[in-house]
């Protein structure tokens, strides 16, 4: 029987399952099949009768938009995969080692580099007269940061404007205890500089928007996207191809990583897969998913890889590549991307010809989080914070709690006596909700609970209300005996 592969977003809904068995001769029909066993499923890939466009189907390494989409057949030792957007030759010659210099101390430095003919010292002057900037210093941003300083790329661009927080220490390992509070910015490029002194760090203490994108990327000769939001993604993205710019692309979600080279001079671009964003709120971020605090370390170490293949121009980038990586069962999986000749950046009519706002655009925040309750305002969902929530509670007020988070966070804390749904089942269980007294919906944060009451004022709900800041809020200003995580 053919099989089909679930990725961990959705695997909430195959009851933890990561592959099934399906029927049918079609991709269509086996499709079919597997919404039979978890019906579930149908909201994530269907919009109607139509495959949602950001859900992408593969058997083997194709794309079955590029076969004859749900009709293609099926055979029964295929196994197909399921492709979401997780909150891509010939080898390049970018650079032109003409007029750098190699020091006697530069070279006793990277004399491992220097003894092997694929780098030797051109490729190391490759290095040296090359630019490289990071977008974002976190999780992906740490491992490239060291690597590219300590491989001795000369120029490196930081570009971040958050702080070192205690929560990322998990895995941002460029940061360390004492820098909790500092600048991320400050923070790595202490690390950096105590590397490498040859190196050049760039600093842009600025979030990456659409009025200042163009002009600190231009300056680069690769840019590797090391954030965490779609917003910034698609910016990225949009602002490379503007460019003509490599885009080393690595996105990280709990257990799995995606790494491609997104170069539209020479391939597809992020569009070309992903032409729209997931809806607000289905794909949750690593905030609001989790990651394995190792998982950045192994895809940014690969980007870092890509990064260094393309400037030195040796071996096969993933230009028109894929790969997929899964912690769980130790497999790397590569699948093969096209260039969507309707793609509406890249394509051969782009109609996106200039950066356009991409909050608006991902329905989400890139940047500040008080832009949240702007759309919070439109959608008329009105808030409580923590003190007037204790304060109703001590009065003795007839409300409900209801904890949107999934069970394995309900052990982490909790609201006493709350009433605990899982954000994906409130549609299904909106039964056990009440409507007569006022119910306050609650989450780590306050942004699944924000959708979650969206998707229930859908089933004419009026009473509910959002605590803001969530779970967290509570633990930090009410009830110390609660852990913040
Ligand atoms: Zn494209």
């Amino acid at each position: 029987m053919p099989t089909i592969k679930i990725p961990t977003p959705l695997r909430a809904y195959t009851g933890g399952n990561a592959e099934i068995s399906v029927s049918g001769e079609t991709v269509g029909a086996v499709l079919a099949d597997l919404l039979e066993q978890h019906p579930d499923l149908r909201q994530h890939l269907y919009n109607g009768e139509a495959l949602r466009n950001f859900v992408n189907i593969f058997i083997g390494e194709e794309d079955i938009r590029y076969r004859d989409g749900l009709d293609t057949p099926v055979e029964p030792t295929d196994s197909l995969r399921i492709i979401p957007s997780i909150a891509g030759g010939s080898a390049l010659e970018l650079i032109a080692p003409d007029s750098v210099e190699l020091s006697h101390d530069e070279v006793r430095r990277y004399s491992r580099h220097l003894i092997m003919p694929e780098v030797g010292i051109q490729g190391q002057r490759k290095l040296k007269q090359a630019s490289v900037l990071l977008i974002g210093t976190g999780g992906l941003g740490s491992p490239l940061a060291l690597y590219l300083t300590a491989a001795g790329i000369g120029r490196l661009g930081l570009v971040d404007y958050d702080v070192v927080d205690e929560t990322n220490l998990q895995r941002q390992v460029i940061h360390f205890g004492s820098d909790v509070g500092k600048p991320k910015l400050e923070s790595a490029a202490a690390k950096l500089s105590d590397i490498n002194p040859y190196i050049v760090i760039e600093k842009h203490n600025t979030p990456l928007t659409s009025e200042n994108a163009l002009e600190i990327l231009r300056n680069y000769d690769v840019i590797i996207d090391g954030t965490d939001n779609f917003p910034t993604r698609y910016l990225v993205n949009d602002a490379c191809v503007i460019l003509g710019k490599p885009n080393v692309y690595g996105s990280i979600f709990r257990f799995e990583g995606q790494l491609s080279v997104f170069y539209a001079k020479e391939g597809p671009c992020y569009r070309c897969l992903f032409p729209e964003p997931p809806p607000p709120g289905l794909v949750p971020s690593c905030a609001e998913g989790g990651v394995l605090g190792i998982l950045p370390g192994t895809i940014g170490t690969l980007q870092a890889t890509e990064a260094i293949k393309l400037i030195l121009g040796i071996g096969q980038p993933m230009i028109g590549r894929m790969m997929l990586y899964d912690a769980l069962n130790m497999t790397f999986d590569t699948i093969r991307l096209r260039k969507n000749p309707n793609c509406p950046v890249c394509g051969e009519h782009p109609t996106i010809t200039e950066l356009i706002d991409y909050e608006e655009f991902c329905g989400v925040p890139a940047h500040d989080r008080s832009e949240y309750k702007e759309k919070n305002a439109q959608h008329n969902v009105r808030g409580i914070n923590v003190h007037d929530l204790k304060a109703r509670l001590e009065a003795g007020a007839n409300v409900v709690i209801v904890d949107v988070r999934e069970p394995h966070e309900w052990e982490i804390s909790a609201i006493e006596g709350s009433l605990r749904i899982p954000k994906g089942q409130v549609v299904a269980r909106a039964a056990e909700i009440p409507r007569d007294v006022e119910v306050v919906v609650q989450c780590k944060t306050g942004i699944r609970s924000r959708d979650a009451i969206l998707m229930l004022q859908e089933l004419g709900f009026t009473n509910l209300v959002n605590l803001v800041g969530g779970i967290n809020a509570w633990a930090r200003e009410i009830d110390r005996t609660q852990p913040i995580y």
